[in-house]
């Protein structure tokens, strides 16, 4: 599922090809990704406009087509972009595609059809209808502080509680306990400010990693825990085998060692 880091590279990569150029087409091969927007009306609002910029937050993209009109993209369980140069062949699942006048296409695939296309007039405004939390990669120390010391709960299912800290999902949620040396029932009120000082810092170098290298999990380090999640796995510090558990909601690995329940 696209977490955070997926959709800053996939911000990263629309900004680096479809900003700026005329939309001359849209094409909406399956409706179900379109919220509160008919395919007639997307176009009609879309054609002749230009995306100008883009903005994220939390797994949110919000692309800028003019000053009270921004698309917004969300990924769900496997939604990506893809740019195709005239002619390329168009995935099977492209289920939206933006036509330029350069005849290049942007492509909203989306295999598993959890994915969201929607017209918006104010992105702040979207954000506290939603009442998102500050987003996890720009969230200052002092925030992380305030809003993890404050709540009751287990860290992983104060880390995936978009409301709380927006962008985080299940498997960096995973990886940022396992750096920080912490287990995911450990309970938000035990830690000490230093130990919320390690948790932001973890949270922040985990996430800035995989935007680096594009999330790309063959290039993640070999001291994380991300690629060895799953049935057989072991730690990567340790090499106890890991072990797993449903904590908010979610199946968790980590390893009984090397993370702590404070
Ligand atoms: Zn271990």
């Amino acid at each position: 599922m696209p977490e955070l880091p997926e959709v800053e590279t996939f911000k990263r990569y629309l900004d680096s090809r479809s900003l700026h150029q005329r939309i001359t087409g849209v094409e909406v091969r399956d409706a179900y990704v379109l919220k509160g927007v008919s395919a007639r009306e997307l176009a009609r609002r879309l054609k002749g406009r230009r995306f100008e910029n883009t903005h994220r937050h939390g797994k949110h993209l919000f692309v800028r087509a003019d000053d009270e009109l921004w698309l917004r993209l969300h990924f769900g369980m496997t939604g990506s972009l893809e740019y195709l140069k005239r002619d390329e062949e168009t995935p099977k699942t492209a289920r939206v595609l933006f036509t330029f006048a350069n005849n290049g296409r942007l492509a909203f695939d989306d295999q598993r059809k959890f994915g969201e296309i929607e017209l918006i007039e104010d992105v702040d405004e979207f954000l506290q209808t939603r009442r998102l939390g500050p987003d996890a990669f720009e969230i200052s120390l002092s925030q992380f502080k305030a809003i993890v010391g404050k709540h009751r709960g287990t860290l992983k299912a104060i880390l995936l509680n978009q409301q709380l800290i927006a962008g985080i999902g299940n498997l960096y949620a995973d990886e940022i306990l396992f750096r920080a040396g912490m287990h995911p029932a450990a309970e938000a009120p035990s830690l000490s400010d230093k130990d919320l000082t390690r948790l932001f810092r973890a949270t922040h170098y985990v996430l800035e990693k995989a935007i680096a290298l594009k999330t790309d999990f063959n290039r993640l380090p070999k001291s994380w825990l991300l690629t060895r999640r799953g049935k057989g796995g072991r730690c990567p510090r340790c090499g106890r085998p890991l072990q797993s558990a449903t904590i908010g909601g979610r199946t968790s690995w980590s390893c009984s060692r090397c993370q702590k329940r404070i």
